[in-house]
């Protein structure tokens, strides 16, 4: 930590000529003694008697995260923002890295080691709900690389002009990176794009006034439902967990994989912010439409309703990211009301009302059913339309 509290209740950084000279200096959350270190492998600090463990603040420190933290204070400080390094919370007996009361209470939590998901969720709640906006930003161990793991996923935000993003900031070189446009295809692999902004882009995000967050629209989807099809089988070969307990599912139903519809593989926008085998979660949906009679009229307070009910039981599950507002299961399960219509299932007679149509085709046949897949597939290489 850099900041310790002096015998007159004063506030002392590390890095301040004062800071040596003073005795009996002590930790503002905990109020156990502290001690000035200073070294040439990190910037000073201060630092708890090795055998007191001190439950708001963790020692073990790194260099890049003291270094990290200080810069960003700084930074705030030189453009004349009311912030604080350290400031303790009692209320919510919560130390984040930096305080700025500006209009608004803003947190910044500068994220360098791994944490568990379930601490990010808790804290990022906990200042929620005291009214304060949190920005967490990744230090160098945490930065994703070709894949973005479940506790990444946990740091996400979504922005208008950067969809959902990350931040990362690296103190060695001083740079804050944004890492924009994440998404995953249905496929395995993520993507998102990479750009370096200048640290004054944080004075937007903390000035930024609008509470409602929109999940952005996102590009075109391409896939090939052949592909989605036998990565499925697949799976389904090689008994993994997650298809087993499916097709066991479907058994009871009286259906397979195979007969499965062409319906259930049209993937749609923002599916990889759910955790339940898209497959599967459709099938729930397209089975409770297919329960109607043709031409009975499903309004959006039933859906809604419905999809409470996947939520409670399990039956659709999203990754866990306490950084993005609103309820991510409906909105994609709405997506997914519009690849039916599209495919006359259902419907629209008017904003969020549908009439049901007919039952989605099933197979018997592999063949047939290959073609259907790649007729019904959006390939970049050619320009078909979503076809019929
Ligand atoms: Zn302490």
């Amino acid at each position: 930590m850099i900041i310790a509290l002096t015998k007159t209740n004063e506030y002392i950084q590390a890095g301040d000529n004062k800071a040596q000279l003073l005795k009996n200096l002590i930790c503002p959350s905990c109020g156990k003694r502290v001690f000035l270190k200073k070294g040439e492998s990190k910037i000073p600090h201060f630092s708890h008697h090795p055998k007191e463990a001190c439950k708001v603040f963790t020692e073990g420190e790194t260099r890049e995260h003291l270094e990290g933290k200080l810069a960003l204070y700084n930074f705030f400080k030189k453009k004349g923002y009311k912030v604080k390094l350290e400031a303790y919370l009692k209320n919510l007996k919560q130390r984040p890295d930096i305080l700025i009361e500006s209009k608004k209470k803003i947190v910044i939590e500068y994220q360098c080691s791994p944490i568990p998901i379930e601490k990010v969720i808790e804290r990022t709640n906990s200042y929620k709900a005291s009214g304060y906006k949190v920005i967490w930003i990744l230090g160098n161990n945490l930065k994703p690389g070709p894949r973005i793991t479940d506790l990444q996923k946990s740091f996400i935000r979504v922005h208008p002009v950067f969809s959902f993003y990350i931040m990362h900031y690296s103190a060695k070189n001083q740079s804050l990176q944004i890492l924009s446009h994440i998404q995953k295809s249905y496929g395995k692999k993520w993507h998102y794009n990479s750009l370096i902004v200048e640290l004054s882009y944080l004075i937007e995000l903390v000035e930024e006034s609008t509470t409602k967050e929109v999940i952005p629209d996102t590009d075109k989807l391409f896939f090939d439902l052949k592909e989605i099809h036998f990565n499925l089988m697949g799976a389904a070969h090689y008994s993994n967990s997650k298809i087993r307990q499916f097709c066991q599912e479907l058994y009871l139903d009286n259906e397979t994989l195979l007969n499965m519809p062409v319906e259930l593989y049209i993937p749609v926008k923002h599916e990889w912010l759910i955790e339940t085998l898209a497959f599967q979660w459709k099938y729930y949906l397209l089975k409770w439409i297919e329960n109607h009679q043709i031409g009975q009229v499903i309004t959006s307070k039933n859906l809604d309703r419905f999809i409470e009910l996947l939520i409670i039981k399990g039956k659709i599950k999203c990754y866990r990211m306490p950084q993005i507002h609103g309820n991510i299961s409906k909105i994609i399960c709405y997506e997914y009301m519009e690849v039916l219509a599209q495919h006359n299932i259902i419907k629209m007679i008017r904003k969020n009302k549908w009439s049901v149509q007919k039952r989605a085709k099933r197979f018997n046949n592999e063949e047939v059913k290959l073609e259907t897949l790649t007729k019904n597939s959006s390939m970049k290489s050619s320009n078909n339309e979503q076809s019929e």
